[in-house]
């Protein structure tokens, strides 16, 4: 089923006009009201006038995530604080998270989207959808709450852990539509048959809607193998509305983009030259319509291939392919995203420890652990088990402090760990997709 036929099979033509109108419109937005993003127009000459069909659309700078935070918390926002009637940040990459905000029509738009995104999925209004995200800042819970409640489905909002008791809602409820992470999901199978539930007699699943980080068409024969349902992928970023900028059709041929809403481009990460669709390279998204946070150019780092030619679902939006990584090395660790410079700078502010560390990551019982070896500089500690647990406990709680989750922090003899003595040194050894 197609929720908003007339926008998502929209002939390309109808579309692009509107692409053009929405362009304009949002061109003229930010340079009335965000003096940042102004400037950076001015200091190349460029004036909305200049903006007449969607090919100039490559004349405008860029947006990246430095400018959410060089414009914390508000100073990116187009619209006085009265207007907005909701705020969420992303779950922190440095100090500050990315903090974003949506007027009433904002959201309206972005539950719209989620509409269409859990219709597509094949979820109607006679599903019980159990909400297995996180609510809180995050924008993922929020979006995929409204589109179900949208279409009329009962969504339960179970919200993020609480394996076992998830899963005796999951039975009681008759639960058919599930919301989780990719990597939840398969715990989520792991545990049931711990606890000896039968999946195919005890739960009634059949359809995941799954997002928030990237995972392989691999992991999706898993779900779909141990949770006996339909596994869909749906990608966003808060900077943009959230979750519902792109997901699965039944013809599981990439992401319909929400294009009447968002203008997709892929550049060359190192040049920034616009790609041709088909070719890979980083997303960059163009907001169409926003009214608190309109988005030009959005650097997103995020690596796909966009497809335009016809999908049979008859939806005309062009589709971009599943998430093949990111441009930087930033690490999703349970959908939570982590840097390793944080981890570095929270290390190297302890006493004690460091400068030489190592990050693994590696998945146990299929949730991603993170763990860091780091050396510990008084070779006397040796002997005393007891300062030595001290220092373990304290470079811990400082790191869960910074990133948030819990870490398998492992402290080492000093000078054990590998030196780099040519070129760039390797600290981050991703083996999440090593055999188990
Ligand atoms: P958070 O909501 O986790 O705080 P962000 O909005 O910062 O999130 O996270 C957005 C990022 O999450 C995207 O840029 C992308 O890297 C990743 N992501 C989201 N959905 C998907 C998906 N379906 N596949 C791959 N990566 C995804
Ligand atoms: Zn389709």
């Amino acid at each position: 089923m197609i929720w908003n036929k007339e926008r998502e099979t929209m002939p390309r033509k109808a579309l692009r006009e509107l692409q053009l109108e929405g362009l304009k419109w949002t061109v003229n937005r930010v340079w009335d009201h965000v003096p940042y993003y102004r400037a950076k127009m001015e200091a190349i000459g460029l004036k909305p006038k200049h903006i007449v069909s969607l090919d100039d659309l490559s004349k405008l700078p860029f947006m990246t995530k430095q400018d959410f935070r060089d414009n914390y918390p508000f100073n990116n926002f187009a619209v006085p604080k009265e207007q907005l009637i909701r705020i969420h940040a992303s779950s922190g990459t440095t100090g500050k998270p990315t903090v974003v905000g949506y007027t009433r029509h904002d959201l309206d738009m972005w539950t719209e989207l989620m509409a269409r995104i859990v219709t597509q999925a094949g979820v109607t209004s006679d599903d019980i959808a159990q909400n297995c995200f996180t609510y809180g800042l995050f924008t993922g819970s929020f979006g995929l709450h409204y589109g179900m409640e949208r279409i009329g489905a009962a969504i339960v909002p179970v919200s993020g852990g609480n394996t076992d008791k998830q899963l005796m809602l999951m039975e009681d409820f008759g639960t058919t539509a599930l919301i989780a992470t990719p990597f939840y999901a398969l715990y989520l199978a792991e545990r049931a048959a711990e606890l000896g539930i039968d999946i195919t007699k005890r739960l009634k699943l059949r359809v995941g809607l799954f997002g928030s980080e990237p995972w392989t068409e691999e992991m999706r024969t898993q779900i779909e193998q141990t949770l006996h349902l339909t596994a869909t992928d749906n990608y966003g970023m808060s900077e943009l509305i959230g979750p519902g900028v792109s997901g699965e059709c039944e013809c599981f041929c990439g992401m319909h983009i929400a294009e009447d809403h968002f203008l997709p481009e892929t550049i060359d990460t190192e040049t920034g030259e616009v790609l041709n669709v088909g070719e890979q390279g980083e997303l960059v998204f163009t907001s169409l319509d926003k009214e608190a946070l309109p988005v030009i150019r959005y650097r997103t780092k995020d690596i796909s291939v966009l497809d335009d030619t016809p999908c049979a679902c008859g939806r005309t939006h062009t589709r971009m392919r599943k998430i093949s990584g990111r441009t930087d090395d930033m690490l999703i660790i349970r959908g939570i995203n982590v840097f390793p410079s944080q981890i570095e700078s929270a290390l190297l502010g302890i006493s004690g420890v460091g400068p030489y560390y190592q990050i693994n990551i590696y998945r146990k019982n299929y949730l991603d652990e993170l763990e860091v070896l780091v050396e510990f500089t008084d070779e006397t500690l040796l002997d005393n088990f007891k300062k030595l647990d001290e220092l373990t406990q304290t470079a811990r709680e400082r790191l869960y402090n910074v990133l948030g989750i819990n870490v398998k922090l492992r402290l080492v003899e000093p000078h054990t760990l590998e030196r780099t003595t040519q070129g760039k040194s390797k600290k981050v050894f991703d083996k999440r997709n090593d055999p188990q």
